[in-house]
């Protein structure tokens, strides 16, 4: 079934034709700033499936764990749409509140719980990685 979101103002559309290949929440500390002091929740895409649409800002940082982050976001409303890792350039990660129905992206595990204050809730149902884990595999396709 196709997903698609955009930002808050509309000037950002974004489209995949598959579903992601993970959802995480991440608790870093840069996630902290993108998501107003929350850990940020993330969908993880083969970036062929991928579309975007619309005119994003880019911000360029050398994340916690090490790889070389590019995360976008909307130039007229600031709305955080992806984020991008030059050390994983087959997938691209969209964030969940700019898919058009959050609803169905419920995250599975959750990421960098160390660096969650002590009042952040971690979803007791996912699985708990401390720091960065490894990367989720998309499955090979013709
Ligand atoms: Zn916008
Ligand atoms: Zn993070």
């Amino acid at each position: 079934m196709a997903i698609s979101g955009g930002c808050l103002c509309g000037a950002v559309r974004i489209h995949s034709a598959e579903e992601p290949v993970a959802v995480r929440s991440c608790w870093c500390r840069v996630c902290q700033y993108l998501a107003a002091g929350s850990a940020s929740v993330n969908a993880i895409f083969r970036r062929a499936a991928v579309s975007v649409e619309g005119p994003l800002s880019r911000f360029d940082s050398v994340a916690d764990s090490g790889n070389h982050m590019t995360r976008s976001f909307c130039a007229t409303c600031g709305t955080p749409v992806l984020s991008e890792s030059r050390e994983r350039p087959d997938v691209v990660i969209v964030r969940v509140g700019a898919l058009d129905d959050p609803g169905r992206f419920r995250p599975t595990g959750t990421i960098w719980t160390d660096s969650a204050p002590a009042w952040g809730l971690v979803d007791p149902a996912t699985e708990q990685v401390p720091r960065q884990p490894a990367p989720p595999r998309p499955e090979p396709r013709p």
